[in-house]
């Protein structure tokens, strides 16, 4: 078989299972044989071992697993990560926020601290662009041991700490809180797509009853890590704007929303008022 004829048979494949099935056809045959997405329509023949891995790639695909899970491998902001399912698959929409903390000015001395790091695509992200002192904790030891990999793979020095929440921070305090937490409520996480919720780890998505459990906890004990005038940057669900809003109203001021290129809330930011 031809690159190009897999790629057409994969397309027909996957047409029952994405809505992107061009896209992802197109991917699994870049992924599988590493090379670029404009590289796929060609006539070069696939090796026997090639015609193997890629029956057997569509058919993981097929059954709905989610190409990142089966190539172990994602980009974000242009630094590839590797991923398995104890990490969320990182989302063209948390590029947006790493964006916006870069473009509100992040200097080399100061402390940025990534709440629910998961792959740590955040922290290497902001680390790299921006040189500051960063430190990622996460709940999840698989998810610490893929962030840390990945750290490596990158070059970026970041300090990680296993931590529940703020528990195992310490004293320490920053200039920057960044956090997406897992923020799907239970109604839509019961409607979310086949892919995500039975690949994906529910620990990363689901938000609680409201969905607004971690805003919540968060946004309560910051106060108490941040420096002075320190910032909060949250990537939020479509429609929590307000309600995120609302519970930084207490300690926080300058709260802005921001939306994604689709037009949706999906980042909200604030800092901190002057302590009394
Ligand atoms: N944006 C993700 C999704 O829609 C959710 C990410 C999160 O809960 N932090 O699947």
């Amino acid at each position: 078989m031809k690159r190009k004829e897999a790629v057409i048979f994969a397309k027909e494949v996957l047409s029952a299972v994405s809505s992107e099935c061009v896209a992802e056809a197109e991917w699994l045959i870049a992924l599988l044989l590493n090379i670029r997405r404009s590289e796929v329509y060609s006539d070069i023949e696939l090796t026997k071992e090639q015609e193997k891995s890629f029956n057997f790639a569509l058919k993981e695909r097929e059954k709905g697993v989610p190409l990142a899970y089966i190539f172990h491998c994602a980009n974000f902001y242009g630094y590839d990560l590797e991923v398995d399912p104890n990490v969320l698959i990182p989302r063209p929409e948390t590029e947006e926020l790493v964006e916006l903390i870069i473009k509100q000015g992040v200097s080399k001395n100061q402390t940025i601290l990534d709440v629910g790091t998961g792959s740590g695509a955040i922290a290497i992200a902001l680390k790299k662009e921006t040189g500051a002192k960063v430190f990622a904790i996460d709940i999840s030891e698989g998810a610490l041991k893929i962030a840390k990999t990945n750290a490596v793979r990158n070059n970026a020095k970041i300090n990680f700490i296993l931590s529940d929440l703020f528990e195992n921070v310490g004293d320490l305090k920053f200039d920057i809180i960044v956090s997406n937490p897992p923020y799907i409520d239970e109604v839509e996480y019961n409607q979310l797509e086949h892919s995500v919720k039975d690949y994906e780890p529910k620990s990363a998505l689901f938000g609680g009853k409201d969905g607004l459990y971690f805003y919540r906890e968060i946004i309560n004990n910051a106060p108490k890590y941040l420096k002075d005038s320190g910032k909060i940057f949250f990537e939020i669900g479509y429609n929590q704007a307000k309600a995120v809003s609302e519970m930084l109203k207490k300690d926080f001021t300058e709260i802005n929303i921001k939306k994604d290129l689709q037009g949706k809330d999906r980042m909200v930011y604030a800092r901190l008022k002057e302590r009394r």
